[in-house]
């Protein structure tokens, strides 16, 4: 242990910013090293030469794994695991003592160009699998950093726009992954986001990092800054920000110095940042070893399988015959799209060509280049398939910049559609970080897999799944829309004059599709395989005070080995709130054999009920019914049952200010006023008051306070005043 009393001031205000941009500071005299710390999420990214955060400069050969966008898609934390353990692995190897992923902000719009980093529109899908990921990678003794907390669902303006979002939209979508990171897989430290959140800075925002986080949440690790998010060094310690990333020169450790000095700054504010930072280059030594770069790439290439979703797969086009005369199109068949812009990008220690790959499977191949209408046609024409690679280039969606629109370039629009109108069967295989439009060609094609970014054996995996090697088993976690005005972020994405509106509230993604409802091109959950299953039955039984038991039977009634996603979503009306029509809670991935049936059982816990209630300040299951659906996607409904819930009293206390309505429907003084009123009347006034009843409707929306000074002396204030202290 390392005794914070021998520091100077000096020397604690030191350990409080980064050396450089990948390190902390040492104080050798007083036994303290330093640490690396660099990105993430996916892969290893240390540079020992030119350094930068933007992805400029080279940095030492690691595994690309699949990107967040390829994980959310696989629903498997098994998935996100495995990745985390190889990372950790690599981590040590590679002299990192803190990774800086995962990433699970949500996607709110399709156009964020950061959505290759992060998970899915769903908060639970994120929580789960950056929970796993950091579960593998602190595992192997390699601190995680989950990031950007919070809020940061877009890059437009990332270093200072404010997140104008509504109390329960926060708790119910933006912060729930966090939790779960925080709370459920004990990530080492969080990273807080740039921007701000209703007007204070992430950075120094000591909701969201002391009461939130540390408070309610327990959270004991260290928070750093996003690099360079910090505005005002001294607010932001005091708000709860630990580490500054990265350095600046002193200039920032002088501040807090002279506001110790002048009497600004509480000692104890800086003891406490310093003892985190003790704490993890203490507990999270970084232990060197090597790592098997064959073995990872072998095991990115398994992973990236998991992850592509099948999303069209007309009259059986896929898995193809390896005799089947094949004409490869397009130039992400020979160069690949695997990884996105920015931050994460890492120097792969291998790649895998998809068109090489398919090449080692299929006995006759032939490629054209890039994207020439005339020669795409004239190979397809000889063909029995044609399979087009499309997808989006680095230029048109990254790290920093937000795209403007969903489509594919018009040059690959057009290939696309001239090779399905030639060719006896099309499939398309698309790269790319955030969702793309398939309007214009979806109708015309035969297949589609949607790769996502891959990682850097994506194209070994694409090969595997083209020709039945693997059994596609993702799944989508974001819709596709038909059109992107259709997306409830669209009036309100990026936003204006330095403020972002997040006025769909709650009705994120799919929550908003299926609630209006609205369709769309494919829905959230949606995936295809070359088997088949079966729901056989669903049960369900409350287990406790708001706690149920869901029990579903699957089979694979194919003819292959496959994998199912068992989806659960809750759907309720109960409650004072408007709820999105269902609402992900549960979910687990089988693997089948053919003909094979397996019951799993998955627990719905209170929160899966509870919705955020801004009057009571916390999380409350109304009592009600509750409906828990099984999925095949979160626009269809396999399988329904429902349960009845004890729930929550749900009594907000009462003011004179509190409507005549609320009054009236509050357990305690409803009932009392009821009984208080009739006593005072006759029994003509009474038989009158019943006949009027409908007139209650038209006060019931007049505060108390009206009511009772048109009514005179019917209702006595005191009683009133009973009735409020009762509430309480
Ligand atoms: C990104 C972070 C990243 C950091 C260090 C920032 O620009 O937002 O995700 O970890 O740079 O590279």
């Amino acid at each position: 242990m390392i005794d914070i009393s021998a520091l100077t001031l000096e020397q604690k205000a030191s350990l409080l910013s980064g050396r450089d941009l990948w390190s902390t500071k040492a104080v050798e005299d007083a036994g303290v090293p330093s640490i690396v710390l660099t990105d993430g999420p996916h892969g290893v990214r240390r540079q020992v030469g030119a350094a930068d955060h933007l992805g400029i400069n080279g940095s030492e050969p690691a595994t690309c794994f699949p990107p967040a966008v390829a994980v959310g898609s696989s629903w498997d934390p098994q998935v996100a695991t495995r990745i985390g353990q190889a990372l950790g692995v690599e981590s040590k190897a590679i002299g990192v003592t803190v990774l800086l992923g995962p990433g699970v902000n949500i996607k709110r719009s399709p156009l964020c160009g950061r959505n290759f980093e992060y998970y899915s529109e769903d908060p639970y899908l994120s929580g789960v699998l950056g929970a796993a990921q950091v579960r593998g990678l602190q595992g192997e003794g390699v601190a995680a950093s989950v990031k950007h907390f919070a809020a940061n669902n877009q890059e437009t303006d990332r270093m200072r726009v404010s997140a104008d979002v509504d109390e329960r939209a926060l708790r119910e979508i933006y912060l729930p992954a966090f939790e779960r990171v925080v709370t459920e897989a004990g990530a080492a430290t969080v990273m807080c986001s740039y921007n701000k959140i209703n007007g204070v800075y992430a950075s120094q925002n000591r909701w969201l990092l002391t009461d939130l986080l540390r408070d309610e949440w327990r959270f004991t690790g260290l928070v750093m800054s996003d690099w360079g998010a910090v505005s005002d060094r001294v607010a932001a310690l005091e708000a709860g920000l630990d580490l500054e990333m990265p350095g600046t020169g002193g200039v920032t450790d002088q501040q807090i110095v002279d506001a110790v000095r002048s009497g600004d700054l509480d000692e104890t504010v800086v003891d406490e940042a310093v003892r985190r930072v003790l704490a993890l280059v203490e507990q999270w030594p970084a232990t060197g070893g090597e790592f098997d770069a064959d073995a990872h790439h072998a095991l990115a290439r398994t992973l990236a399988a998991e992850c592509a979703v099948l999303l069209k797969n007309d009259g059986a086009t896929l898995p193809l015959d390896p005799s089947a005369a094949v004409a490869v199109i397009g130039s992400f068949a020979a160069e690949p799209r695997y990884q996105g812009s920015g931050s994460s990008r890492i120097n792969p220690t291998r790649l895998d060509i998809a068109l090489e790959e398919i090449r080692a499977i299929g006995r006759d191949v032939r490629h054209v280049p890039g994207f020439t209408v005339d020669e795409a046609v004239a190979a397809a024409r000889d063909a029995d398939v044609a399979i087009v690679f499309a997808g989006l280039g680095d230029t048109e969606e990254s790290e920093g910049f937000d795209r403007e629109h969903l489509d594919l370039p018009t040059e690959q629009v057009d290939v696309i559609r001239a090779v399905a109108g030639a060719a006896r069967r099309t499939v398309v295989v698309l790269a790319n970080g955030g969702v793309v439009s398939l309007e214009g060609w979806h109708d015309q094609v035969d297949a589609i897999l949607e790769g996502f970014l891959l990682g850097q054996a994506g194209g070994g995996a694409i090969a595997d799944l083209l020709y039945g090697v693997a059994n596609p088993s993702g799944h989508l976690a974001e819709t596709i829309p038909l059109r992107l005005q259709d997306n409830p972020s669209y009036l309100n994405f990026p936003g204006e004059q330095q403020h972002v509106r997040y006025g769909e509230g709650v009705m994120v993604g799919y929550r908003h599709y299926a609630s209006v409802p609205a369709p769309v091109r494919y829905p959230f959950g949606h995936g295809l395989s070359y088997t088949s299953f079966a729901t056989r039955a669903v049960g369900v039984e409350v287990t406790g005070d708001d706690t149920v038991e869901v029990t579903v039977t699957v089979a694979n009634t194919g003819k292959r080995a496959g994998k199912h996603v068992v989806q659960i979503y809750v759907a309720t009306d109960a409650g004072p709130v408007r709820r999105p029509a269902r609402e992900l809670r549960a979910f687990t991935k089988l693997d089948l054999e053919p003909g094979e049936e397996r019951t799993v059982t998955l627990s719905l816990d209170r929160r899966s009920f509870a919705y955020w209630d801004i009057e009571q300040q916390g999380w409350v299951v109304a009592p009600g019914e509750y409906r828990i659906q099984v999925g095949e996607n979160a626009a269809t409904v396999i399988a329904e049952e429902s349960v009845t819930l004890t729930g929550d009293v749900i009594a907000a206390p009462l003011s004179m200010d509190s409507t005549v309505g609320e009054w009236f429907a509050h357990p305690i003084a409803g009932p009392a006023l009821m009984q208080g009123m009739a006593a005072a009347m006759t029994e003509e006034q009474r038989a009158q008051a019943e006949e009027q009843h409908h007139q209650l409707r038209m006060v019931e929306s007049m505060p108390m306070r009206q009511f009772a000074g048109f009514l005179g002396d019917a209702i006595p204030p005191q009683a009133l005043e009973q009735l409020i202290e009762a509430t309480r």
